[in-house]
């Protein structure tokens, strides 16, 4: 099957009972036995439920993955990876991360004696630089948030194999539509499904996708133990914004591109971070293993400073100022004081996240409003 037809049907079927086509929520916590040892796979909902069943078939599926498990956030997804580590284990990631990742990664597991090394991964080799016999994982995103840095998920998996170490990526940027990291012989994708699989901003989700069976019962074990499962509201409002992801993706992508090409030519316009332009730096390896170049993009002003950011960000319109990204309405945010606030300030302008950069999550609304009203908020600064 090809991904729209996945979309739509991978994992789906209709209800066994009424034939319903769509997958029914179904709202309990507990399943009714015929005896003490014998049930139909369902005991207790933190371990299962059939909505959430369907989606997590469903999303193994997009990621060409043989297991998938949902968690009630993307952080719980990323959490659930970090429980496979134990005290003095190293762990090797990228200097750019997703702001939560980051807090997640220094200030819960860092107290509990994991290590932590933050690498600019856009060259792979660097990971041999940290590499010791207590590294068990290469926890990666790309493209990266908000600068858009691409990195060469096949080049850092063939270096953590020669030293046994598991990748993990957070594809919550590319989403499975752009990019499929498993293919790329790693053994974990991430995704905040609050983003582009959720596509509608009004669920919070996180999914891990494996094809280990070992690694899925691990996972699945932490994901039961720990108790971090979504319910089944969320699940069916998920499985219903999936059939969508094709379409909406096509869309994300085209409305990206041209709006990356009108702020470059824009004279007030600093810096424009999209993977899409051929001098982007890692523009090659964007290419090479992504189908499209996504709706995310970011930039700085020209006179770069705080209140014309400020003054920019208070005049769009159709642009909602919020966090979050990947759903149908255009979001813009500014990353210095909100997604990565919680990054302290030397940290965040050394590793090029300056005060006067705007994140845009460019929605599927049209085109010609879209940049109209980056036109009108751009003559007002
Ligand atoms: C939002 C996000 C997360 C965290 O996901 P939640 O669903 O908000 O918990 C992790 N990584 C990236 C890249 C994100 O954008």
């Amino acid at each position: 099957m090809k991904f729209g037809t996945k979309a739509i049907h991978a994992g789906v079927e209709p209800d066994p009972t009424t034939g319903a086509i769509m997958t029914p929520i179904y709202q309990t916590s507990t399943y009714v036995q015929e005896s003490p040892a014998k049930h139909k796979g369902y005991a207790y909902a933190r371990g299962a439920n059939p909505t959430r069943n369907q989606l997590q078939k469903n999303i193994a599926a997009l990621e060409n993955g043989k297991f998938g498990l949902c968690f009630s956030s993307g952080m719980g997804a990323t959490d659930a990876v970090l429980r496979l580590l134990n005290p003095s284990d190293e762990v090797i990631t990228s200097n750019d991360l997703y702001g939560g990742s980051y807090r997640l990664f220094t200030k819960v597991y860092e107290r509990v004696g994991i290590k932590f090394h933050f690498v600019d991964l856009t060259d792979a080799t660097d990971i041999e630089k940290y590499v010791t016999k207590k590294t068990k994982l290469v926890w990666l995103e790309t493209p990266s948030n908000p600068l858009m840095r691409i990195i060469d998920i096949e080049a850092c998996v063939s270096i953590a194999k020669k030293h046994k170490i598991q990748v993990a990526v957070d594809n919550t940027f590319a989403s499975p539509y752009l990019q499929n990291p498993l293919d790329l012989g790693a053994d974990v994708v991430m995704h905040s499904v609050t983003k582009y699989l959720g596509g509608h901003s009004d669920v919070i989700m996180g999914a891990l996708i494996v094809n280990d069976e070992q690694l899925y019962k691990d996972l699945a074990f932490i994901a039961n133990s720990c108790g971090a499962v979504p319910g089944p509201q969320d699940s069916f409002l998920v499985l219903r914004g999936i059939k969508t992801l094709h379409l909406r993706m096509e869309r994300h992508c085209f409305n990206g591109r041209k709006i990356a090409e009108y702020l470059k030519n824009q004279p007030k316009v600093g810096k424009v971070y999209w993977p899409g332009f051929t001098d982007h730096p890692n523009h090659a390896i964007a290419k090479k293993q992504m189908k499209d170049f996504g709706g995310m993009l970011s930039f700085t002003l020209k006179n770069d400073n705080l209140e014309n950011a400020t003054t920019f960000m208070e005049s769009v319109e159709l642009f909602s100022l919020a966090e979050s990204l990947g759903g149908v309405e255009s979001l813009i945010n500014h990353p210095a004081s909100m997604t990565h606030a919680s990054i302290p300030k030397e940290e965040r302008i050394k590793n090029g996240l300056s005060d006067s950069l705007i994140r845009l999550s460019v929605g599927v609304e049209d085109i010609e409003d879209l940049i109209g009203d980056l036109e009108q908020a751009l003559n007002k600064i």
